[in-house]
Formats: C-alpha cells, sequence, structure tokens
C-alpha cells in the first residue's frame, strides 16, 4: 500500500461543492483585489481566533516580517527566535532589517525553552517570535512572564498551529500579535499562497494593513514605505468555505495522532510529548530515532512517505553563515535536526493506513 506523506485530495473531495461555489461568486463579482471576500474571511477568521483584528496578508513570511516593521524593530535589533523552525521565521526578522538570535528548544516538546530565552537577550532584543511548532502550543506563560519583564514584544509564528489552544485558550492571542500561513499544507491551507496577522491593538492592525498596501491609507497617498502584501479576494473566498471544517480536521487529526501515540511501541523511538494544559492540532507528527535515517529508509521501502521538519537547523544555515554561528552553538536544535522523523498524517486517512504506518514503525529494528 502507497502511504504519501501528505495529499490534499480527501478534503478536497469532500469541500467540492463549496469550494466551486467560492470560486464561482468570485469570478461572478469580477473583483479580485481588497475586497468583500477579504473583509468577510478577515472577520471570520478574527473571530475564529477570538482577537478584535485580523489583516490578510499575502503569505506567513510577510505576517511575519510586516508584524515586526509595524513595531518598529529593524536596523540595529535584535530578535530571539527558535533554530528548530522554517526559514520564513528567520527571514522575516532579516528582511524586518533586524538581526535574528536563536535559542534552544526543549528536547521534548521541540518548542521554545523559556528558561533559555533569557540567556540570549541583550541591550538590543526587542522581541521574541515563539513558534508553535508542528502544531503544538508553546509554554506561553512563562515567554510572556519575560518578555514583560525585560519590555520585549512578542509576535507568534503560528503558520502550523491554527486552532491549538494553551490552557483552554486560542494560540494568537497571547503576544502582541500573531503571524499565520495559509500556504496549501497548513492545517487552515488556501489554494495557493496567502497570510494574515491577528491582533487586538487597534493602532498596529492599521499599520500592518497600510504595509501590505504599500504604505497607503488611501489611495495614492503613501504615508509608510510600504510593500505589495494582500490576500487576494480568491483565496480569500476558499479561505472562508474551509474555516467552518477547520475545527472537525483537527479533531480528526487528533484522532489518527491518538491512534499512532497509543499504537506505536518501539524501544528505538521517541514519540511526541503533549504537556497537560495543550491541545495540538498535529499539523506534522514528529518522532525522534537515534537510527533515523534507517528508519526513513525502512518506512520509504514500504511506500510510506516521510519527511524531515527540519534538517538543518537555522543557526547552520548556508544563507545565515555571516551570523557567525558554529555546529555546536545549539546543541538540542541541532539533535532534533539529526533525530526527527515526521510521519504521514493527514485529513482522510484510513484505519488501514494507519495501522500499515504503526506497523511498520514497530517492525523496525
Ligand atoms: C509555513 C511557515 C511560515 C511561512 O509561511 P508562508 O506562507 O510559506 O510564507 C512561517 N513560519 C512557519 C513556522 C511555517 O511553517
Amino acid at each position: 500500500m502507497k502511504i504519501p506523506f501528505v495529499t490534499f485530495l480527501p478534503m478536497e473531495k469532500e469541500l467540492d461543492q463549496e469550494l466551486r461555489d467560492a470560486f464561482d461568486r468570485v469570478l461572478t463579482n469580477s473583483w479580485y483585489i481588497l475586497g468583500k471576500e477579504d473583509e468577510a474571511f478577515e472577520e471570520a477568521f478574527a473571530e475564529y481566533c477570538g482577537t478584535k483584528h485580523c489583516v490578510g496578508v499575502g503569505n506567513g513570511l510577510d505576517a511575519l516580517m510586516l508584524s515586526l516593521k509595524a513595531m518598529d524593530i529593524g536596523e540595529g535589533d535584535e530578535v530571539i527566535i527558535p533554530s528548530n523552525t522554517f526559514i520564513a521565521t528567520a527571514l522575516a526578522v532579516t528582511y524586518a532589517g533586524a538581526k535574528p538570535v536563536f535559542a534552544e528548544p526543549d528536547i521534548r516538546t521541540f518548542n521554545l525553552e523559556p528558561e533559555l530565552i533569557e540567556q540570549v537577550i541583550t541591550e538590543k532584543t526587542k522581541a521574541i517570535i515563539p513558534v508553535h511548532l508542528y502544531g503544538q502550543p508553546c509554554d506561553m506563560d512563562p515567554i510572556m512572564a519575560i518578555a514583560g519583564k525585560h519590555g520585549l514584544k512578542v509576535i507568534e509564528d503560528c503558520a502550523q498551529a491554527h486552532g491549538a489552544t494553551y490552557k483552554g485558550r486560542k494560540i494568537g492571542t497571547f503576544g502582541d500579535a500573531a503571524a499565520f500561513s495559509f500556504y496549501p499544507g497548513k492545517n487552515l491551507g488556501a489554494l495557493g499562497d496567502a497570510g494574515a496577522v491577528v491582533t487586538d491593538d487597534d493602532e498596529l492592525a492599521t499599520k500592518i494593513r497600510m504595509l501590505g498596501n504599500y504604505g497607503s491609507d488611501y489611495k495614492y497617498h503613501h504615508v509608510l514605505k510600504g510593500n505589495n502584501s494582500r490576500l487576494d479576494e480568491l483565496q480569500a473566498a476558499l479561505l472562508l468555505a474551509k474555516l467552518p471544517s477547520l475545527d472537525r480536521m483537527n479533531e480528526e487529526r487528533r484522532r489518527i495522532a491518538e491512534c499512532f501515540l497509543t499504537g506505536i511501541k518501539n524501544p528505538d523511538v521517541i514519540l511526541p510529548y503533549i504537556p497537560d494544559d495543550c491541545t495540538p492540532v498535529w499539523h506534522v507528527f514528529g518522532i525522534r530515532c537515534s537510527r533515523r535515517d534507517a528508519l526513513e529508509k525502512h518506512l520509504n521501502d514500504k511506500g510510506i512517505g516521510t519527511n524531515k521538519h527540519y534538517p538543518t537547523p537555522m543557526h547552520l544555515q548556508e544563507c545565515y553563515r555571516d551570523l557567525g554561528y558554529r555546529e555546536g552553538d545549539l546543541p538540542v536544535a541541532e539533535e532534533i535536526s539529526r533525530t526527527e522523523l515526521s510521519l504521514p498524517l493527514y485529513y482522510g486517512m484510513t484505519e488501514e493506513q494507519i495501522q500499515t504506518v504503526i506497523d511498520a514503525v514497530n517492525e523496525f529494528r
């Protein structure tokens, strides 16, 4: 049996009519940028998250970068991020003009270890970007306490965690702002690139909206040197069609994850750890194994697709050689990149597929 690492087909088949209706509506309206679909989605997503504002932007990278720019973070400033993340978290800091400073994750949760954040705070530190990696909420209480103590802004990177909760409250509502990506593979995905920032801060929302629309407050009047980063009408309409199914589909991901957590019994495999007060949404089901590459080959040989998130931590990426990090500087992030293997987990996985993955992992010696 062939099991892909990910497929959208079962979800798309189920939502086929809603998606076609959304396409039709946009074509009938013949209006493509900054219109009523964008407005309707922003309102619905803000309500879903429990925030006052949602500003649609072009993608998740811009959601982070425009949030930093709107906070006047740039040249000469430092922003603390985890090293085990997708490159966009780091590049957003770079494109804002600031310097990314990497902090270590907790080996069990894969998320920023609050106690280690303080070690890398300097006079230049202006913000922390906690990433709710793999759909697991970060330990937000201590992170917010550290930020408060040092007067730092917090931008949550929610690109992998739409709908996850920490102590019963949705992620994206703890920091000053939160960035979402709606890249097709995310838990809430568009049929192309899209992103959003959510915040309770009126001024910040207005500024991010301006920055994403050429820095203008009204047509041909430019207050700020902005970017072109808007959520287009078609993607907004498609997201609006998919949003009502997000919780149900996340619930199904949790059910599949539960099957893995109870079914996988292999002494060489470390299963994901879920802190008591967290409800993850399993964007990625990441296991760890000291013989990761052999396990990967074993699964791939059986037709099971896998992935690694991420094979090289950001501080050792070629593009960040200028920052001067060396191997061994962030041993936990490096250990995760050496040992993490992501199993297939997607909406619509059949019982047989789930069991095949469990059996294949258990057979590995
Ligand atoms: C996907 C992702 C992003 C970037 O989103 P894009 O829409 O691809 O720009 C940022 N951070 C994390 C953690 C991501 O997984």
